[in-house]
């Protein structure tokens, strides 16, 4: 899984200076719960945002899918 960090720094800055709590806003929004919001939390605990979406995706392409996912990829780098 590649992470942008540039990206993900200033989205989240732009997030605190909306909005000055450092809690999560996922799950205070969903399950009206204040946890502290870390880039663990972010990305491996919670429960409320995408990220699980995303370790669902990737566990599926690990599967049967998984060589003809690298081909693809393969593919498309070697184009660029
Ligand atoms: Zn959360």
């Amino acid at each position: 899984m590649v992470i942008s960090e540039r990206k993900y720094g200033s989205y989240w800055r732009k997030m605190r200076d909306y909005k000055e709590r450092t809690f999560c806003s996922l799950c205070k929004k969903m399950t009206d719960t204040e946890i502290i919001e870390s880039k663990q939390h972010i990305w491996l605990e919670c429960e409320n945002n995408r990220q699980n979406l995303a370790w669902t995706s990737a566990e599926g392409n690990m599967g049967e899918n998984n060589s003809q996912t690298m081909a693809k990829c393969n593919t498309r780098s070697n184009g660029l």
